[in-house]
């Protein structure tokens, strides 16, 4: 998967490849899904969500430039996987999911998986986790119309945010860096996730 998947495609941050290589994703899927679990693309979860393609995962990981010490802000827990990945790399992970059983299941899983230095919430994440801000980076895993003022405003000076923007079906993955002088935004390419719904998100259908 690594190989072939991730690192064929340009994504070379070590700390990245590590974690996907450790990381057992058939864990985090139905037993069904088990053997369809490490293949490119992304898969259902239950509640009409998904978990995302692992490309995507290692894209959306590497734009965060995590560090060690980082602490990370992610919206959307799904699966957990995501999650498990960014609690490889980084010091704390901080994971909010709207949907409750998705939400059981993937604190379940960090339990079983002693990942430890994950921070499990349930509610709607759009917007963010004031009590815990700032984040070194956030990561939002469900398409919003726009990123989130909210949570620009929770990132720490020099935190990064990686968000897919745009409509309902198809996104443009942007990643938002604050700097002294503002906020830099660039452009990461065409991608699809389900929608972020809440108060900065879409409306519940
Ligand atoms: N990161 C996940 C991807 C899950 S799909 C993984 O690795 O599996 C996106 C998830 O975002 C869904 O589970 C959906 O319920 C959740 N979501 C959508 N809107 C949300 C919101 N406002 N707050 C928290 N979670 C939300």
């Amino acid at each position: 998967m690594v190989r072939q998947q991730i690192e064929a495609r340009g994504v070379r941050d070590p700390a990245v490849l590590a974690a996907l290589r450790k990381v057992p994703r058939h864990l985090f899927v139905s037993e069904a899904l088990r053997e369809q679990a490490y293949g490119d693309f992304p898969l259902p979860i239950g509640e009409q969500q998904t978990i995302s393609q692992p490309y995507i995962v290692a894209e959306m990981t590497q734009a965060l430039a995590l560090t060690r010490n980082d602490r990370v802000l992610e919206i959307g827990t799904g699966s957990g996987y995501q999650a498990a990945v960014l609690a490889e790399i980084a010091y704390r992970v901080f994971t909010i999911e709207r949907i409750r059983a998705l939400y059981l299941s993937a604190r379940r899983l960090f339990d079983e998986m002693r990942l430890y230095n994950i921070v499990t919430r349930y509610g709607d994440g759009s917007k963010g986790w004031e009590e815990e801000s700032p984040f070194d980076a956030i990561i939002v895993t469900a398409g919003a119309p726009e990123v989130p003022e909210s949570l620009i405003a929770q990132l720490a000076p020099g935190g990064r945010l990686v968000a897919p923007v745009g409509g309902q079906h198809t996104q443009e993955l942007v990643r938002v860096t604050k700097e002294a002088h503002g906020i830099r935004r660039t452009d990461l390419g065409g991608c699809r996730f389900v929608k972020l719904v809440g108060e900065q998100g879409w409306k519940e259908a």
